[in-house]
């Protein structure tokens, strides 16, 4: 029997909806607008495009947006100032810099994003976030493996007991991802290119994530029958055509659920990003 489809929309609309609510709550309760403020580095056409997309995602919720466009041939002075502005600001309570950086500031990324105040660093990437989210404290979470286990509790797929396997061990997926699942009390293993006998372990996986960046990497016989597949990869391989890390037409007669690619966990980063946003302004009041 063909497997459950986890369609992104549903789930990145339920997200949404769910931003825009706490949003209208805050600033009926406290007079606030949660605002973001976005600071791209150059003319790279996918960041544009990236960058639109959350600037029209915060009009559509009444966030406030602030893109802050900086030329190329920034340096990493003007950049960091830019930071220390945005963080003193009042009207911004998420700041996010867009990746990658020109090549020039590239290998200044670690400095550059840890200058964000972490009550503001929406990304979840500062180490305070990081330690946060290890330790099981309230922290704001990368918005990619966030989004996927909180589609997981919706879809009502068990996670408590599971046995959880992710294939990729990046700061921004594998790794957050793990410790979610943990914290949700799932039985966790992280894979990645040195692992041995990959297909004995995905074998016993419940719960599946792979976020390696390869095309159709994840065969079906390398899945449980009935477990669920989350598919983090976005793979170009022409020029209008995405394909996940998982052989979506054949894992899909094995698994119990899966998501698409296009269509399933890149619809629920920038919603995820709605909500981090959200919850940033209302940890800073809390404070
Ligand atoms: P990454 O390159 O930082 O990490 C890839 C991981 O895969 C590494 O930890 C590596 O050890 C592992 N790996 C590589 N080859 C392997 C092998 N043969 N066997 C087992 N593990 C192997 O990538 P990332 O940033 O974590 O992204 C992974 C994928 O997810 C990419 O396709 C990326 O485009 C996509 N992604 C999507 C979103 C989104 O949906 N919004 C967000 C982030 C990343």
């Amino acid at each position: 029997m063909s497997a459950r489809i986890l369609e992104g929309k549903t789930f990145a609309a339920a997200f949404r909806e769910e931003a825009g609510k706490r949003a209208r709550a805050l600033q009926e309760k406290h007079g606030v607008i949660p605002g973001l403020a976005v600071i791209i580095v150059g003319e790279n056409p996918a960041s544009k495009v990236y960058v639109r997309n959350k600037h029209n995602s915060c009009e559509a919720l009444g966030i406030y947006s602030e893109v802050i466009e900086l030329p190329e041939t920034a340096t990493k002075e003007k950049l960091l100032a830019e930071i220390d502005r945005l963080n003193a600001s009042d009207k911004i309570h998420g700041i996010l810099v867009q990746l990658p950086l020109p090549k020039q500031i590239a290998s200044c990324e670690v400095e550059i994003l840890q200058r964000i105040d972490p009550q503001k660093d929406v990304d979840g990437f500062h180490p305070v976030n990081v330690g946060r989210l290890v330790t099981g404290q309230k922290a704001l979470i990368p918005c990619t493996p966030h989004g996927c286990l909180k589609m997981l509790q919706l879809a009502g797929i068990p996670i408590d007991g599971a046995n959880a396997v992710i294939i990729g061990r990046s700061n921004i997926v594998g790794k957050p991802m793990a410790h979610l699942l943990l914290a949700e009390n799932a039985t966790v293993t992280i894979c990645h290119s040195h692992t041995k006998n990959l297909k004995e372990v995905t074998k016993k996986a419940d719960i599946l994530v792979a976020a390696v960046g390869r095309p159709k990497f994840v065969t079906a016989d390398m899945v449980k029958e009935g477990a669920t597949v989350i598919d983090v990869g976005i793979n170009r391989i022409a020029p209008k055509k995405l394909v996940g890390d998982v052989d979506f037409e054949n894992v899909k007669e094995v698994a119990g659920a899966i998501t698409p690619v296009p269509g399933g966990v890149g619809l629920l980063t920038v919603a995820m990003l709605m909500q981090n946003v959200v919850t940033a302004c209302e940890m800073q009041l809390e404070k």
